[in-house]
């Protein structure tokens, strides 16, 4: 075992008991036992040893979970990242001509294709991608949005900051629930470089409202020849109305009423990786790219190469509802969620855990990652109670299925732990009975 490491436990453990030392009350010989302090140097050390970054099971429903690394990838995906990370690639090579390339060019034409889009870029992530449009296309100049849309995605993430960081000056229209066209038209002068709208992603108003649509804003746009940009957030490419769904406007539709300029994540319903997208018209993409600000938010190599299969997928929607981890959790049947918690209930059950009681129960999944904030997905749980608080209390049971290897994060309410089944796959069942059989007192 590394010197560092045993340095660190040992820090590690006196500074723990000393705490507890000086918090209890009571004579702490035991603590200060050969075999206690051994016993925590050891747990300590291989907690060092293990990785920090670690797979976790996702028993809380929600889909596109930005804590737990939002969207998962499917194994062809992962194929690709290895192949390209194993060794060199063409990442910015043509390979035509034997001379430098772009590395946008793997990923640009399939975009194109797939959206109608005359242009691309990607970058890290959709808050880059807006940044960096806000800087190219409105700096120092002004930036139309409604006060409606000036949204807090989470994290440090406001609409009003970002432009202020961007040097875009923000001139804000209308009212919290009602902006009309002529709002925006009345605030549009020779300072202003673009209209923006943004979607509200994680909550919505309603009740007496009024939105101008992308349509309504392109035209007035046009007029006046200020390009349009829309912030999608999410951004995804299949209707979800065509599963039942709410209608979360697709990045096309977008497109197709005459947003010059469209951005959103990779990773949220797309179901790729962590990357911001940048569609729209070639004059604008074109002065994006070569910003320099390009070259400190760019896409790494492993994650074009992600995309890129994520985005092969979407050729044939049916197939990416198959592929992708995010659109087959987000579409999966009831009935295919309740025959999962009643088998993961009888594993459970299985064990005869003394003090508890185990059913299943209706609940709700959400998307989450700020999209669709009002769709409720009708799901199933198994539901763990406690009935003899003597031998174990609800709060150790979320703490000791946290602290398991594999972690598994679930959902306390009313008292219960709920495992809700949309966001676990087949082959967790397993792990998570085998994490309460350790667990378990
Ligand atoms: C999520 C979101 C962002 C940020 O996207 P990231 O990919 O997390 O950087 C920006 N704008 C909107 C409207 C969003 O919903």
């Amino acid at each position: 075992m590394p010197w560092s490491v045993r340095l660190r436990a040992a820090r590690l453990t006196v500074d723990a008991l000393r705490k507890r030392i000086l918090s209890s009350d009571e004579p702490c010989h035991d603590l200060l036992s050969r075999e206690n302090i051994e016993a925590e140097l050891s747990s300590r050390a291989a907690g060092l040893l293990s990785p920090s970054l670690k797979p976790v099971i996702n028993a809380t429903g929600v889909v596109v979970h930005t804590n737990l690394g939002r969207s998962p990838l499917p194994e062809p995906v992962l194929d690709v990242i290895a192949r390209v990370a194993k060794g060199y690639c063409n990442l910015e090579y043509n390979l035509e001509k034997g001379e430098r390339g772009s590395r946008y060019s793997h990923v640009e034409d399939l975009l194109r294709e797939l959206t109608g889009a005359e242009a691309a870029l990607v970058v890290n992530n959709n808050a880059a991608a807006v940044l960096i449009t806000l800087e190219t296309l409105a700096r120092d100049r002004e930036v139309v949005v409604s006060r409606g849309e000036l949204v807090e995605i989470g994290g440090s993430f406001r609409i009003p900051d970002v432009m202020a960081r961007s040097g875009a000056l923000l001139r804000e229209v209308g009212a919290t629930n009602r902006t009309h066209l002529r709002d925006y038209a009345g605030a549009i002068g020779d300072q202003t470089a673009l209209l923006m709208k943004v979607h509200q992603s994680n909550f919505q108003i309603v009740g007496f409202t009024r939105s101008v649509s992308v349509r309504e804003l392109a035209k007035l746009g046009a007029k006046h020849g200020i390009p349009v940009f829309e912030d999608l957030g999410s951004g995804n490419f299949v209707d979800f109305t065509r599963f039942g769904m709410l209608h979360e406007p697709t990045v096309q539709e977008a497109l197709e009423a005459g947003a010059d300029i469209v951005s959103f994540s990779g990773d949220k319903l797309l179901g790729g990786p962590q990357a911001g997208i940048i569609l729209g018209k070639r004059k604008y993409i074109d002065k994006i790219k070569t910003n320099p600000l390009n070259r400190a938010v760019r896409i790494d190599k492993l994650t074009l190469a992600a995309l890129e299969q994520v985005l092969r997928f979407y050729r044939e929607p049916e197939n990416a509802v198959k592929q992708l981890p995010v659109l087959k959790m987000l579409t999966m049947p009831y009935a295919a969620l309740k025959e999962r918690a009643e088998s993961l209930r009888q594993l459970l059950d299985g064990l005869g855990l003394n003090g508890a009681s185990i059913d299943t129960a209706d609940t709700v999944s959400r998307v989450g990652g700020g999209a669709l904030p009002l769709q409720e997905l009708r799901s199933r749980a198994v539901r763990v109670r406690v009935t003899d608080p003597k031998k174990i209390s609800i709060s150790k049971i979320e703490a000791g299925l946290r602290a398991h290897d594999p972690p598994v994060i679930t959902r306390m309410e009313d008292n219960a732990i709920l495992m809700d089944m949309r966001t676990v796959r087949e082959e967790e069942k397993d792990i998570i009975t085998s994490a309460f059989s350790r667990i378990w007192p």
